[in-house]
């Protein structure tokens, strides 16, 4: 099957918002072993909609779209799309039933509003598709010749719950057969440079078997994907399993996860097994890497707190850093990062405490520390380590750059 996704919103061509809808049902639909083989972007605008949709459905005669299904006079969606199918709107009483009981659900008080009820216009012929997530029901509707158009509101909680609960069941019912899949893994790399990996893994001249290998380089790493299409499922995931296999030792100790696992969760689990407890002291990261580590649920075990001492006044008093060695070498200087780490730990009576200062710019640069240069401290079980960086990017990403450097020194710490 292949189906060509059409998204639809005015903030969407003028960059406001990012097109996430698009990949997510590329992505969703792929493991279906489904083809989305075109996506287009149009603005709220009747007849942008029927020709984009229109095109679409001459080519494919499958089309999903995203967005424009709200009461307000920006939606076009539903008419538009009625148009080209040559229906009218009729009044549907199940959603109006529908939305006022959400309404009242919700505690509101009053009638339901009049451009609600526009949700409940839908095109005659037309099934809805449920939105347990929110007020705009979704809309399939199909012509004589089996060409379908699915409408899935913009909302991208929304749409994620229809993709995933209505439109996948129904499409693979349609689609029938056996099916093939197109499947990815990911491992997850950080500390090398992707021309660095793609050498290692060029010499190793591993026989990919038809699969896909990308890389993905970002601040915290590089992640290898492999893609495998047109297999069945287990073929593809035995095929799959077989080049990770293969690539793993290549990439030794500098691969930390696999799939989405960040690397907080890595270094929180492995302190955990040793139950070990850990703090941390940031300057130019401003509570980062604290925040990286209590977004993990149940951090609370491991992670006991951090400073961020940003000012070198903060450095002296909160971390009882040597106001010396802040004249002598510079904030950003290694004994000053020894000496913050040593502090934060002995301050949260941790096992291992990381410390970060550095220059994160775009100001503030000299040509002995120039923006990017960052020392790292991690002090504990009996020892004080500490290591410089020059790290690239923009402000945001060299304080994201500084936070998994850090982290990975706990992890190097911990495998070694
Ligand atoms: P609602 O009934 O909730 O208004 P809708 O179908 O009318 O839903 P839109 O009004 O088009 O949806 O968009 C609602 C919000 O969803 C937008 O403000 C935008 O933040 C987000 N959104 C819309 N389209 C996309 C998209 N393709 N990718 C990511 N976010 C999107």
């Amino acid at each position: 099957m292949r189906v060509e996704v059409v998204t639809i919103g005015d903030e969407l061509l003028l960059g406001f918002t990012i097109d996430t809808n698009a990949a997510y049902i590329s992505r969703v639909l792929a493991a279906q072993g489904i083809n989305v083989v075109r996506r287009t972007t149009v603005a709220d605008d009747h007849s942008a909609i029927v020709s984009a949709v229109g095109d679409a459905l001459e080519r494919s005669g499958a089309v999903i779209t995203t967005g424009g299904l709200g009461p307000t006079n920006d939606d076009l969606t539903k008419p538009s799309i009625a148009k080209l199918f040559s229906k009218a709107m009729r009044e549907n009483p199940d959603v109006v039933r529908a939305l006022e009981e959400r309404w009242k659900s919700l505690g509101r008080t009053g009638p339901l509003p009049k451009s609600n009820y526009t949700q409940a216009m839908l095109p005659e012929g037309a099934a809805v598709l449920t939105n347990r997530h929110g007020t705009a029901p979704g809309i399939w509707l199909q012509d004589e010749q089996g060409r379908w158009v699915a409408m899935l509101p913009g909302v991208p909680r929304e749409m994620r719950g229809m993709l995933d609960e209505l439109l996948v069941p129904r499409l693979r019912e349609l689609r029938g057969g056996t099916p093939t899949v197109t499947l990815s893994r990911t491992l997850r790399t950080t500390g090398i440079a992707e021309s660095a990996l793609a050498d290692r893994i060029d010499a190793a001249t591993i026989d990919l078997k038809g699969a896909g290998l990308a890389y993905l380089p970002g601040p915290d790493g590089v992640d290898l994907r492999i893609t495998v299409r047109d297999l069945h499922e287990t073929d593809a995931e035995a095929l799959a399993g077989r080049v990770a296999a293969k690539l793993k030792p290549i990439l030794g100790t500098y691969m930390y996860a696999e799939g989405t696992t960040d690397l907080p969760a890595v270094v929180l689990e492995m302190c955990r097994s040793r139950a070990l407890r850990i703090a941390v002291a940031e300057s130019c990261t401003g509570g980062m890497l604290g925040e990286r580590l209590t977004s993990v649920a149940g951090s609370s075990d491991v992670f006991l707190g951090g400073l961020i001492s940003y000012a070198n006044d903060a450095k002296v008093s909160m971390l009882d850093v040597d106001p010396a060695a802040i004249a002598d070498a510079g904030a950003v200087s290694e004994p000053v990062v020894r000496q913050m780490a040593r502090g934060a730990r002995l301050r949260f009576k941790s096992d291992l405490a990381l410390a970060i200062t550095g220059v994160a710019g775009p100001g503030g640069g000299t040509a002995e520390k120039p923006v990017g240069f960052v020392w790292i401290g991690l002090d504990g079980l009996g020892d004080s380590e500490a290591r410089s960086f020059r790290l690239i990017g923009d402000r945001e990403e060299i304080r994201r750059r500084a936070t998994q450097a850090a982290l990975d020194m706990v992890r190097t710490k911990l495998t070694s």
